[in-house]
């Protein structure tokens, strides 16, 4: 769980120090990790701290690498949960629900309190009641995306031990842009029990992508307010797009939670679609172009419930039946020119699932107890 807070909201000589702080362990991390993790650990605390964390830390989490020949990697603080009225261990962070706050420490510059909001509070007791504890914080100073907001991030992990189910079904998910809808289907030996295609709302998708453009252009010819409002429509567009992904997702695991079924992903690979996305594929449709972050979300979902998960390819336009390659025809039809096979464009990737419903159910181990990263 992220939590983000304005700069303004922290004192402004701790925020300094915070920076500071941030920087130097990010040169120590990036000399690390270009050494092939050959540099020593810093001497002197907090890095001491900070590098001891970090390691138990990419155990946990992937972590993103290099960007610029820089490792930006944000303050991994290890953490502890009061419920009630525990003693203080003194950890990094004390996440402390009967206070509604969250206390920062071991940085090298006292306390810095953020105040948990309710919905904060409710995400946490709900990790808790399937019985996840926290495992790991990190913090990090960062700007919003294309704007010079800065704000204070605060991200919870949470983890717990997990049997996976067995599954009797198949859940596939087909992943495109956005807005071509995501296909996502119950198949059963040889069957297709469900099937749902679902669109973030385009009308309002549209509606804001060209108050976007109408703002960026004022932005440019006339300057502020301009641009703040440009930014501002940016980001209600990005959090309309999030919430949809987060409804999806969540709708997908239940679903397969509820079915006893493993999730199989068709997505298309991260390296295709940066190529469509610095190619000059129409701007406007860029943005569906996000994926990445829906497969993210029903993965990490699907292992904090015990759901197999798997990505593999199912095939939208190469024959079930002969394996020809397809033509389309009008409104999203597929047809194989060599057996004549019909079906909707849409429906091909869980006939596919169906066809290989023994393969892909007996390719997931069983049994074994995993742990939830969330
Ligand atoms: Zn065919």
């Amino acid at each position: 769980m992220l939590i983000r807070r304005k700069v303004e909201e922290i004192p402004p000589e701790q925020l300094n120090r915070f920076v500071e702080v941030q920087q130097q362990f990010r040169k120590w991390a990036t000399e690390w990790y270009l050494s092939g993790f050959k540099t020593p650990i810093p001497e002197k605390n907090p890095l001491k701290y900070f590098a001891r964390e970090l390691r138990y830390a990419l155990a946990i989490v992937p972590t993103n690498g290099l960007k610029r020949d820089k490792w930006n990697v944000p303050l991994p603080f290890n953490t502890q949960l009061r419920l009630s009225n525990e003693r203080d261990k003194s950890r990094g962070v004390l996440i402390d629900l009967p206070q509604e706050e969250v206390r920062i420490r071991k940085w090298g510059g006292g306390t810095i309190t953020i105040r948990l909001k309710k919905s904060s509070i409710k995400w946490i007791k709900e990790r808790v009641e399937e019985g996840g504890r926290p495992v790991l914080v990190m913090a990090w100073v960062g700007r919003v995306r294309r704007s010079n907001i800065a704000t204070f991030n605060v991200a919870l992990t949470f983890a717990r031990e997990v049997r996976p189910i067995e599954p009797h079904y198949i859940l596939a998910v087909d992943l495109n842009g956005l807005h071509n809808g995501v296909v996502w289907g119950v198949v059963e030996k040889g069957r297709i029990t469900k099937r749902k295609v679902e669109r973030p709302d385009l009308v309002k998708v549209g509606r804001l992508q060209k108050e976007i453009s109408r703002l960026d252009e004022l932005c440019t010819k006339k300057g502020e307010p301009y641009c703040r409002q440009a930014v501002a429509a940016e980001s209600r567009l990005r959090r309309l797009l999030r919430q949809f992904i987060d409804d999806v997702a969540k709708e997908v695991v239940e679903v397969a939670v509820k079915k006893k079924a493993a999730i199989v992903v068709d997505a298309p690979k991260d390296r295709s679609m940066r190529k469509i996305k610095q190619s000059r594929y129409n701007p406007q449709k860029k943005l569906y172009l996000d994926v990445g972050r829906l497969k993210k979300r029903i993965k990490q979902l699907a292992e904090w419930y015990g759901v197999p998960y798997s990505e593999t390819r199912l095939y939208s336009t190469i024959c079930p039946r002969c394996e020809t390659k397809m033509e389309g025809l009008p409104s999203r039809k597929m047809r194989c020119p060599k057996c004549g096979f019909v079906a909707p464009r849409d429906k091909m990737p869980l006939i596919w699932a169906a066809k290989r419903f023994s393969e892909l159910t007996s390719s997931f181990s069983s049994s074994a107890i995993a742990l939830a990263v969330f």
